[in-house]
């Protein structure tokens, strides 16, 4: 080798070393400031755990610690967003309520721009609403709701300059856990779920937060795929074993924050209401329920880290936000036991040009995820999270509703025109702003 072709890799060396030093962002001219705070919200004492009705006691200790996470970002304008994830079941309407009346009194924040995502563990508390005149004193709904709010005024308080990027991988133990409605019923599979043929949405998006000089501080990223890998029942020795635990999700944002001193890895839960993660439960003889939620939370820990050292692109502002409720209508089976309609947010966050983020609530299957990025593609990077800002209840596509099944509650047909034209709607109302 001559020595011109010794120099050439040499330079060619400390290009990649450099590129890699400049650690996961692209960087940019546009100023963001951010500011990340985070707080264990594992009950202190046992509970019944949310999700699973067949569960014959209350908890029984603690597997993983639960955790609330607030990103306040700050665009150049003066803009604020605020993003909360929670290990938990889902944002129960009235939580949402209350957390949006602290961040609006206390940071004159818009209901529009919190975005509240749980990431729908069934291994964490059956939380509900503190009943008129009872004592809050050692109630769990009174212990989050002061870590709520604790974390967003922290969040809000350490907004400091940053630089914001986004990239993508994808992950793939997500399989479509319904049967395939498309079989003839003689097909020896016609019944069998899952199914390997059915619709999934393996995207694994990624938000990261970099304070300048520092190394990343907070990684916000999502995954379509219901967060069940432990099924109802955990059994140690044959006896019930109920545990506190952020199953896969948990597992993904330990494994990323063990990896990189100092980040606050943050999970959004996408449209996987008819997603699974596999293999779950009790599937493999050999391998317990808690195994496979550490093994996924890994996996798709990997694709985060997977897509940071991929293509990464800039995210600049200005922040534009809306949410707004779409009346979603049952069909009226028994006259006498009316089914009142659902008042359903959506909202829509955009990023300048770079990306939207569409926050749908409670469970909603993954067609949604698949239609809107399809539909309003070519406008920056599009990400579909559900279970944000309200819970209870799937939301099929028109597909799932014809088909029936168990994420198929009586809506009417009308149900995934409503919330798309409403998504439609917003993201063109933010754009032409
Ligand atoms: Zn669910």
């Amino acid at each position: 080798m001559n020595a011109m072709k010794l120099i050439a890799l040499w330079v060619v060396g400390l290009g990649l070393v450099a590129s890699r030093s400049l650690g996961a962002t692209a960087a940019t001219n546009y100023l963001w400031k951010a500011g990340v705070a985070s707080a264990v919200i594992t009950p202190q004492t046992n509970m019944w755990m949310a999700g699973y009705a067949a569960r014959k006691s209350p908890s029984h200790g603690t597997a993983q610690d639960l955790f609330a996470k607030a990103l306040a970002l700050e665009d150049e304008e003066g803009t604020r967003l605020v993003i909360i994830t929670m290990d938990l079941i889902g944002v129960r309407p009235w939580l949402r309520q209350f957390v949006e009346k602290h961040a609006a009194e206390r940071h004159k924040l818009p209901p529009e721009r919190l975005l509240m995502n749980a990431s729908h563990t069934h291994c964490g508390p059956e939380y509900r609403e503190i009943k008129e005149g009872e004592n809050a004193a050692g109630h769990y709904t009174a212990f989050l709701q002061e870590r709520l709010a604790r974390i967003i005024d922290e969040a809000v308080g350490r907004l400091a300059p940053a630089q914001l990027s986004q990239a993508r991988a994808r992950c793939g133990f997500a399989m479509n856990r319904r049967r395939n409605y498309q079989l003839p019923a003689t097909d020896p599979n016609a019944k069998k779920a899952p199914n390997p043929d059915g619709p999934v949405d393996h995207n694994v998006p990624v938000l990261m937060v970099q304070s300048p000089g520092t190394n990343l501080c907070a990684v916000l990223f999502s995954y379509a795929c219901h967060n069940t890998t432990l099924s109802s029942v955990s059994m140690t020795n044959n006896i019930p074993r109920y545990e506190f635990n952020g199953d896969y999700a948990g597992f993904a944002q330990e494994t990323l924050q063990n990896g990189r001193a100092g980040l606050t890895a943050m999970f959004m839960a996408g449209c996987g209401a008819d997603q699974n993660p596999y293999p779950r439960h009790y599937m493999v003889p050999y391998v317990r329920p808690l195994e496979f939620a550490q093994h996924h939370g890994r996996t798709l820990a990997y694709a985060v880290e997977a897509a940071m050292a991929a293509h990464v692109r800039p995210v600049r502002g200005p922040i534009r936000a809306a949410l707004e409720h779409v009346t979603l209508e049952r069909v009226q089976k028994d006259p006498k036991r009316p089914v009142p309609a659902r008042n359903y947010p959506v909202q829509v966050i955009r990023f300048g040009d770079d990306l939207t983020l569409v926050a749908l609530g409670a469970e909603v299957v993954v067609d949604y995820s698949l239609r809107l990025k399809r539909e309003l593609a070519g406008k920056g990077v599009v990400w579909v999270a559900g279970y944000s800002n309200d819970y209870g209840g799937y939301i099929p596509s028109l597909r799932v509703l014809k088909e029936g099944g168990y994420e198929a509650p009586d809506y009417k047909p009308d149900i995934e025109e409503r919330i798309v034209s409403k998504v439609r709607e917003l993201e063109s109302r933010l754009r032409a702003r």
